[in-house]
């Protein structure tokens, strides 16, 4: 790879493909984290003499129409604000953009043009007759071979990943490649189904696996245990059994907190396997799987944490992710959190600060972790 560190950007124009598909509200920008995590590159780069062009996509628009909810130009307070400099701003920038040294030019959403999500060959010709040098710092769009990420990319002689888009994978990396034992992953969530590959890839790469939330509802069925009206993906049964009895790592659960209605109001009851019936509904893991945990835990030295072990939004089924999330909040370990409901569950319980890594990258942090090769990071290198 072409190390970021090392590109002499005196007098180049840079396309920098960001992520900025901020929540908005009203046309303004309601979480302004992903645009000031840019920054710092965006600073690097215009203080090494360059000058930046900015893409980036917002939203699901139909592709070739310009949606004025999801316009780019609703990005620019909180960018300029970020940034503390001023910012152009290019509508049809994909026919020729003018910029000078030193400046920053944000496009408009690069979904609105035909092309950009099928990775069209024109298109991406066309974004790369814009620039002398493509960086990528959209770690989190990286699953999706678009033009402006993938198509860019092998059009420019001189492209790299930025300082973010890099530490998102060398985090990841010490997960699934060279972590250090004990390992302790823990999936949890709502649907298993959308979870096998990762959970498959993980029971061979760390030394315990903890599976909760809506997932430990089909561990426990298929070890023979009732669930009664416990959230369970039918669908999904088959394959759940075939992982109970191929992965050894399992760390299972022995009780649960159970419920006779799904809803906040409810009160829990603590159950064995065993003492489930037919209308509880399974919704948080017992104090006793927490102490299996928590031993766990302890002795660990890299932790993955990626859904929540219960129904952790209702006070009284928060108990078994709040008490995890401490645990991994207070252990020595270099911690990875990512992906679904876990960054609601991290607010939840204050503890992002005691987080080595917190990934906001979504379906490209869980496609990393199932060991897919992306070929935007392949042509990266
Ligand atoms: P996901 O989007 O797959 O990460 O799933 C997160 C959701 O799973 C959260 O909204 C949790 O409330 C929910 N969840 C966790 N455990 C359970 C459970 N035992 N039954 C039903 N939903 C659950």
């Amino acid at each position: 790879m072409i190390s970021f560190e090392n590109i002499d950007f005196q007098n180049k124009k840079v396309f920098l493909r960001v992520d900025f598909n901020v929540p908005l509200e009203n046309k303004k920008v309601i979480n302004d984290f992903r645009i000031r995590q840019t920054a710092p590159t965006i600073h690097k780069i215009i203080n090494n003499g360059g000058s930046i062009i900015l893409v980036t996509h917002i939203g699901r628009p139909t592709e070739g129409e310009a949606d004025p909810n999801l316009s780019a130009s609703i990005l620019i307070p909180a960018l300029e604000s970020a940034l503390d400099m001023p910012v152009k701003f290019e509508k049809d920038w994909i026919k020729g953009v003018k910029i000078n040294k030193g400046e920053v030019l944000l496009c408009e959403n690069v979904r609105f043009l035909k092309g950009e999500t099928s990775n069209d060959l024109q298109l991406a010709k066309d974004m790369s007759r814009l620039c002398d040098i493509f960086i990528n710092e959209a770690f989190s769009n990286s699953h999706r071979e678009h033009a402006s990420n993938y198509g860019v990319a092998q059009n420019c002689k001189i492209k790299a990943p930025g300082p973010l888009f890099l530490s998102e994978i060398q985090a990841l990396n010490k997960i699934i490649k060279k972590n250090e034992s004990p390992s302790v992953a823990i999936i949890g969530g709502s649907k298993i189904s959308t979870k096998t590959a990762l959970i498959r890839n993980l029971s061979e790469k760390v030394d315990h696996l903890i599976l909760g939330g809506g997932i430990a509802n089909l561990i426990i069925k298929a070890q023979g245990f009732q669930i009664g009206q416990s959230l369970f993906e039918e669908a999904a049964f088959k394959e759940t059994c075939r992982m109970v009895k191929d992965i050894d790592n399992i760390i299972f659960p022995v009780d649960v907190i159970c419920a006779n209605e799904f809803s906040k109001m409810a009160t829990g009851t603590i159950k064995y396997l065993n003492e489930i019936t037919e209308n509880d509904l399974i919704l948080d893991f017992g104090p006793k799987t927490l102490e299996k945990i928590e031993s766990k835990l302890r002795s660990a030295k890299t932790i993955l944490w990626n859904g929540p072990l219960g129904v952790f939004e209702f006070d009284n089924f928060s108990y078994g992710t709040k008490t995890m999330a401490k645990l991994i909040a207070k252990s020595p370990a270099f911690s990875v959190a990512g992906g679904g409901d876990t960054i609601a569950a991290i607010e939840k319980f204050s503890v992002s600060d005691d987080i080595s890594y917190i990934s906001t990258a979504g379906g490209a942090f869980l496609e990393f972790l199932e060991g897919k090769k992306s070929p935007v990071i392949s042509i990266l290198e």
